[in-house]
């Protein structure tokens, strides 16, 4: 009898013995940069011709790992593979499949530091984000484990006198799963042990700039005891790999979490039925966002720029639910701004390994992306804070704010998924929250207000999968805050939520007639 879920702690470090022992782990891993990693197919080890690296995106230079370019007939031998191993994994019985989740949390939790060590050197986390990465991974393996015990009972339907009827859920086939890197151990492990305790068999390709964890992961399930072929990995350009798999016809759902672009492409890419495809490709596709929060003048003023601060430079502001927009109405609004300039300009900055409040963007590229939008800024608003690069070999960038950004200016509507802030003024509350909806994504928000008539309207009003009154909008957690947004910001799948696993499963209604 398992015991009900609950959430895994965080670490605190302010504790010495806490912290030593995340200065060990993070020693451990940092003997370990710079080895090869091969693609693991049907379990073996494989190695190919060409190569990439993953790299410290803060110390610019350090080698986090070399990994295998795959190329289509990798990628053509992993989906075989995952088609065959279907056969046997999904008859293995759903409390065992459950049972090797469990298992890798317990090996997880036993190697927490190790694994948030890892998300330090290869994407810049600093401890606490990296913790809280690997204690989200966590949640969701206990999660999923107890879920699927819960959809393999028997499902309640309306006895009638004539027949004897079932309904019970099976899964799908073979799951292609593409994540991001900004939660390089929780959305990747969230996507695939969803898919694998339903029963399914994956290819996992995870996001170049993360995928060392990508095999640390696999590593770790093979350990809990999950056979040879129910999980693949297959690292390399998502433009080739990751477009053959997902447009394979033996490929029966596609799970993907990353940005708008990628992501629309995906969908229209599964849609087109191919030549011997059997089914229409399932895809759940979690996408960008463009998340506002809204301060009134009757707020709790101090509580309200401390939770501004933490969502819009928390990580860098490269979290998916990270405030990029701030609606302030007009009576707080200049004091408001001095309130979080003078917070965000206490931040310091640095390696992930020093653990700065503020570490590096993720590489070169995002550096680039970053520092063009906060040019296209300094046109669309007045620059309050950063506005530039910070010193270090790293991609460092000091968190920004503009003010006086118009709605609809280009800072305003798309992500930039970096520490960038635009501030809009509004006239009132209900125009801060039409302010607020005026945009194509619908992941997070957050209303800060004392006034339950407004709490209510948010709540009606609010057009976002996950919405915060008076707290910061982002640090969802596993069944507390089931994770998802509307519109462009995705197929809500609501990660960590009791409808999940559904979305890996097809209901079966058996009905045999008594004689
Ligand atoms: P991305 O879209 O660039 O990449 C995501 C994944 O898609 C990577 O593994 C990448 O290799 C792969 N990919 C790229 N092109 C592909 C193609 N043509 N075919 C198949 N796969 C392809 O996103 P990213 O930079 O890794 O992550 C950041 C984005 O993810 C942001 O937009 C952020 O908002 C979003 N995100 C959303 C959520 C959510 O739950 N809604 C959570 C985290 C991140």
């Amino acid at each position: 009898m398992l015991t009900p879920f609950q959430n895994e702690p965080i670490t605190d470090f302010s504790v010495e013995s806490n912290r030593k022992r995340m200065l060990e782990a993070i020693a451990k891993v940092e003997a370990q940069l710079g080895q090869e990693y091969p693609l693991v197919i049907n379990g073996e080890r494989i190695y190919s011709e060409e190569k990439f690296q993953s790299m410290n995106p803060s110390e610019k230079d350090q080698v986090v790992g070399i990994l295998q370019k795959a190329n289509t007939d990798h990628a053509e031998q992993a989906i075989q593979v995952a088609t065959e191993r279907f056969e046997y994994w999904k008859r293995v019985p759903p409390e065992e499949r459950a049972m090797i989740l469990l298992r890798a949390a317990t090996l997880l939790r036993n190697r927490k530091h190790e694994f948030a060590a890892w998300q330090i050197f290869e994407v810049g986390k600093n401890w606490l984000e990296a913790d809280a990465d690997v204690a989200e991974a966590i949640d969701y393996l206990e999660f999923y484990a107890r879920e699927m015990i819960r959809y393999a009972q028997p499902q309640p339907l309306t006895p009638i006198a004539t027949e004897r009827n079932e309904y019970f859920y099976i899964p799908l086939g073979p799951v292609v799963v593409i994540p991001p890197w900004n939660f390089p151990l929780a959305i990747m492990l969230g996507m695939t042990t969803a898919a694998l305790v339903t029963g399914n068999t994956v290819v996992l390709k995870p996001s170049s700039d993360s995928a060392v964890i990508g095999y640390k992961f696999v590593e770790l399930m093979e350990e809990a005891g999950l056979p040879p072929g129910v999980l693949n990995l297959v690292t390399g350009p998502g433009s080739t790999v990751g477009d053959y798999l997902v447009a394979h016809p033996k490929t029966r759902m596609i799970a993907f979490t990353g940005s708008k672009e990628v992501g629309i492409h995906i969908y229209e890419l599964a849609a087109k039925v191919q030549p011997g495809q059997k089914w229409l490709k399932r895809v759940i596709a979690e996408m960008g966002g463009k998340d506002a929060i809204i301060v009134d003048a009757d707020a709790d003023l101090e509580d309200a720029a401390k939770a501004v601060v933490a969502s819009a430079f928390g990580f860098q502001g490269q979290k998916c639910s990270a405030a990029s927009r701030l609606i302030l109405t007009e009576p707080i609004y200049d004091d408001f701004i001095e309130a979080i300039k003078a917070r965000t300009e206490a931040l310091s900055i640095g390696p992930a390994k020093e653990d700065h409040p503020v570490g590096p963007v993720i590489n070169a590229g995002a550096e680039v992306k970053i520092l063009s939008y906060i040019e296209i800024g300094k046109g669309e608003g007045q620059l309050v804070t950063g506005g530039e690069k910070a010193e270090g070999n790293g991609y460092y960038i000091r968190p920004t704010i503009f003010k006086d950004v118009d709605e609809n200016a280009r800072i305003a509507q798309e992500e930039i998924f970096g520490p960038v802030l635009a501030v809009i003024k509004a006239k009132d509350f209900d125009d801060a929250l039409r302010i607020a909806n005026n945009t194509e994504y619908g992941l997070t928000g957050s209303v800060f207000t004392k006034d339950p008539m407004k709490i209510e309207k948010a709540k009606r009003e609010f057009h976002v999968g996950n919405l915060y009154i008076n707290r910061k909008c982002t640090g969802a957690l596993v069944d507390v805050h089931p994770f998802g947004g509307f519109n462009m910001s995705g197929t809500d799948s609501k990660a960590g939520g009791r409808d999940y696993l559904l979305l890996f499963l097809q209901g079966k209604s058996v009905s045999e007639k008594y004689r």
